[in-house]
């Protein structure tokens, strides 16, 4: 990096303490930028990329609720409105016991460019709290998110900020955050929130787009070679919603998808996984991995292990962030691996993205590879928009074409810069642009 990328970097480091994920999200895009910065001294004096760094705002509150037991429990609540150059801020919701402000941070940073690279007007930000979901009853999840509404309902607006949902939000979670809206507010203002059940605004396809989108992104990388997913192993990590509708994806590619996980251990399934069991163990009764493995004679489970001891051609880490280390990566790329497409939001870690790209293995950050879901949740906002809802066909063929244009956008910026085949340098600079020129028309605001 050039002193004066690595002085900012310090200031992020010394006003944001103890935040490493934060830190690694940031770091990765200086990397990137380095290139940049001599070409563009109009961002340099305008202090873009300090600015770039801060959230525009920060909001942290109390949850409290009561559980069925009657006793009173207590959460933390987080909102960070991060970069609103392009457009309202824009990006899910997160209820897992790791949440902090400094996951937050990370998640609503890289928001900001993979907004910025669908090309529609969404700005960046994100949420969640430290509740965790699993376990809890129907009537706890609700109160819960009854009690978060209470306080985040002022800060959120369809032309302000747009939650959705993330990891432990899904369309029960929005159902209930929706519902107290607009019980709060006295206002049916769909473009509230997306993510929504198609009976009451939400769009066909938000619920498959992360997942379908990222396996369109591995398709037209693997294009670039003149391969397909067609006849692949894949390995997909995770069994939520990306990672199933990642596997289904995949699946209509002609690939064989032989294993997945959840964070108690994974399995291997030579058959190629049942989506239709997976989906009836993980979502309609929210029961562990290993069930799937008991109900079907060719599956294996392994518990506590990693999925990415299994050798794949195609990877899609499809869970949680600094899933795949340095020695998945090293290991798998000796063994056959040609793609990685990222579901998850940074699930490989520094040291495996750079070993993945000197072994000459196609990789696909997270912020091109699993914009499909924001991009959906734009699709989303203009049907609430319009009053309109359009049917599964054409938002799929929108997503498609969404999906085309990212990868050709970060094709595109890698050869600009003499980069070729870099998707991270192309994801990031081209992101970084839109975001900076919309910030520089803007003045110091
Ligand atoms: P989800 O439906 O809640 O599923 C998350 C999956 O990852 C579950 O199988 C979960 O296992 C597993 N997991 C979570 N934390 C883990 C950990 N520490 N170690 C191992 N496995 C873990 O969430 P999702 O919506 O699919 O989100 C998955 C990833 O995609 C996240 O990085 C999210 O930020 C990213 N993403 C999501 C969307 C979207 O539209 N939903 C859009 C863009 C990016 P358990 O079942 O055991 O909890």
């Amino acid at each position: 990096m050039s002193d004066r990328l690595e002085a900012i970097y310090s200031q992020v480091l010394n006003r944001n303490p103890g935040e490493a994920v934060f830190h690694q999200a940031v770091r990765e895009v200086f990397d990137s930028l380095k290139l940049i910065v001599g070409r563009h001294p109009e961002f340099e004096e305008a202090s873009i990329l300090e600015r770039l760094c801060e959230p525009e705002r920060q909001i942290i509150f109390r949850v409290p609720w009561v559980d069925d037991q009657g006793a009173v429990q207590i959460n933390r609540g987080f909102r960070v409105e991060f970069n609103s150059a392009l457009g309202p801020y824009k990006g899910g919701l997160r209820f897992h016991p790791s949440v902090n402000l400094g996951i937050v941070k990370f998640l609503g940073f890289e928001q900001i460019f993979k907004n910025a690279l669908t090309g529609m007007p969404i700005g960046g930000g994100k949420g969640g709290s430290d509740f965790d979901p699993r376990g809890r009853s129907d009537g706890e999840v609700m109160r819960f998110c009854q009690s978060f509404m209470t306080e985040l309902f002022r800060h959120i607006g369809e032309y302000t900020d747009v939650p959705a949902g993330d990891i432990g939000v899904g369309t029960r979670e929005i159902g209930y955050l929706f519902g107290q809206y607009k019980r709060i507010t006295n206002r049916y203002e769909s473009g509230v929130l997306t993510g929504k059940g198609i009976a009451w605004g939400g769009s066909l396809v938000r619920t498959e787009a992360t997942g379908f989108g990222t396996v369109l992104f591995a398709e037209e990388m693997l294009k670039t070679r003149g391969d397909s997913l067609d006849g692949k192993r894949v390995t997909v990590s995770g069994s939520g919603n990306v990672a199933t509708y990642a596997i289904a994806k995949a699946q209509t590619f002609g690939a064989r998808v032989i294993a997945c996980s959840d964070s108690s251990g994974y399995i291997v399934d030579e058959a190629g996984i049942d989506v239709e069991l997976l989906s009836q163990v993980k979502h309609v009764e929210r029961a562990r991995i290993s069930e799937y493995a008991r109900r079907r004679q060719s599956a294996d489970y392994v518990e506590y292990g990693s999925v990415w001891d299994v050798d794949t051609q195609v990877a899609l880490p499809c869970a949680t962030q600094n899933e795949f280390d340095a020695d998945a990566a090293e290991r798998l790329a000796k063994n056959g691996l040609i793609a990685v497409a990222e579901g998850a939001n940074m699930p490989a870690t520094p040291k495996a993205v750079e070993l993945l790209q000197s072994a000459g293995v196609l990789f696909g950050p997270g912020k091109a590879a699993n914009a499909g879901g924001v991009a959906t949740s734009a699709l989303e906002m203009q049907q609430n928009a319009s009053r309109d809802a359009w049917d599964f066909g054409h938002t799929e063929q929108r997503l498609t074409e969404i999906m085309v244009g990212i990868h050709e956008r970060c094709a595109a910026t890698a050869e600009e810069y003499g980069a070729p085949g870099n998707y991270v340098l192309g994801a990031n600079v081209s992101g970084f642009v839109s975001v900076a020129e919309a910030m520089l028309a803007f003045g110091v605001v």
